[in-house]
């Protein structure tokens, strides 16, 4: 596997790195014109591109995505204390009781749960006062405190808390982070604001987290470059109607003592992943995506695959038709520093994947 070699790679977040989309695509074809919209919301920059007959329209199903971002955020934001999933966590922990919750919640927490169990717990919301606790050592640089380790990890996992008719249940002391899905949620939800609004032909990335919807007019798809712990894609997809979303620990992370303690956790241990890697993963919403690219790094190569089939046969691909599924994961070997050479990184990839990769490693010779 050949990877360009950089100097700055580990200074780039993984999310910014699939985020190096190349766009083909008629500026103009049939009636329909192209328009690019972009705003700060939940605290990354999201583009969207999408094809319309008029200037209005598209600005009205723009502006209808941006109210909808906010909407999610004011009940899933982590960083905002009056939250609707803060504020419901405190209240169930208080009472000991069921609380009623939003539609959008709801959904929210029902997913995260789904993808908790098809992952065996790799992909975990309740994995937050962990992830608050290494959120702090990225600050003083040293490793939390292990009574206060230990005391949050009783606080993850499936059997601390419940969602029902009633609302959602959790054990004093529990929180949600649902910072490995909400981009996706977000973003399947703006996609299907811009379909209401008569758009079908668009493209929403959120750092790198995509929502694709129908290929631009007269194309077979939209042409996204994947890039791996490098600035350079490593392959480029063709795609039209999936999520493609990406995880890794290429920015976000603290060295303590020599050991580098990426943002994701193994809710299993409760211990951060050490050995560096980013994931991309393709899934027919981006929901699925991102939930999955956070589990791919905490899962490996290996045990994803049954994780992948497992959600395969969920029920998720009869319910969503065409169900297309892909993956692409990237490990460093051992601590090198980047620029890595091949035989220091490890690739485990879908076929799919693989004959992107090797199509893309043969066009980069003929260059
Ligand atoms: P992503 O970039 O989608 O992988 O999301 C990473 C964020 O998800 C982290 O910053 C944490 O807030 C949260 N997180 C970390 N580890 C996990 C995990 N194992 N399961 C679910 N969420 C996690
Ligand atoms: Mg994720």
């Amino acid at each position: 596997m050949m990877l360009n070699k950089i100097n700055s790679a580990c200074s780039l977040a993984s999310l910014f790195l699939l985020g190096t989309i190349f766009l083909s695509g008629a500026i103009f074809a049939q009636e329909l014109e192209r328009y690019e919209f972009s705003e700060e919301k939940m605290g990354v920059p999201v583009r969207m591109i999408l094809y319309a007959s008029e200037r209005q329209v598209a600005e009205n199903a723009a502006e209808a995505v941006w109210k909808r971002f906010d909407e999610l955020n004011s009940v899933l934001s982590d960083y905002d204390p009056e939250s609707e999933i803060i504020q419901a966590c405190r209240q169930t922990g208080e009472s000991n009781d069921f609380v009623p919750i939003s539609d959008d919640l709801r959904k929210s927490l029902e997913e995260s749960r789904r993808y908790c169990e098809l992952t065996d717990g790799a992909f975990d919301v309740t994995v937050s006062p962990i992830v608050k606790l290494w959120r702090r050592s990225r600050y003083f640089h040293k490793r939390p405190p292990e009574d206060l380790l230990a005391a949050a990890k009783e606080n993850v996992g499936l059997d601390v808390w419940d969602i029902d008719e009633r609302g959602v249940r959790a054990n004093e002391g529990v929180r949600f982070d649902v910072g490995g899905i909400a981009k996706g949620i977000a973003l399947d939800e703006a996609l299907e604001t811009l379909q209401k609004a008569g758009i079908s032909s668009a493209l929403i990335d959120a750092s790198g987290d995509l929502r694709i919807g129908d290929a631009p007019p007269g194309k077979q798809g939209w042409t996204v470059g994947v890039a791996s712990l490098n600035d350079e894609p490593v392959c480029y997809c063709e795609l039209s109607n999936v999520g493609i979303c990406s995880s890794g620990d290429a920015n976000r992370y603290v060295e303590i003592d020599g050991v580098r303690y990426s943002h994701i956790i193994d809710p299993r241990t409760g211990e951060p992943l050490t050995r560096r890697c980013v994931s991309a993963v393709i899934a027919s919403t981006a929901t699925t995506a991102d939930a999955l690219a956070s589990a791919l790094c905490v899962l490996g190569g290996g045990e994803f695959l049954n994780a992948v089939n497992r959600v395969k046969s969920s029920g998720l691909s009869e319910k969503e038709g065409s169900f297309l599924f892909e993956f692409m994961l990237v490990q460093v070997k051992n601590d090198s520093e980047p620029p890595y050479s091949d035989n220091e990184i490890v690739i485990s990839a879908s076929p799919f994947f693989q004959e992107k990769i090797s199509e893309n490693k043969k066009n980069s010779q003929k260059r």
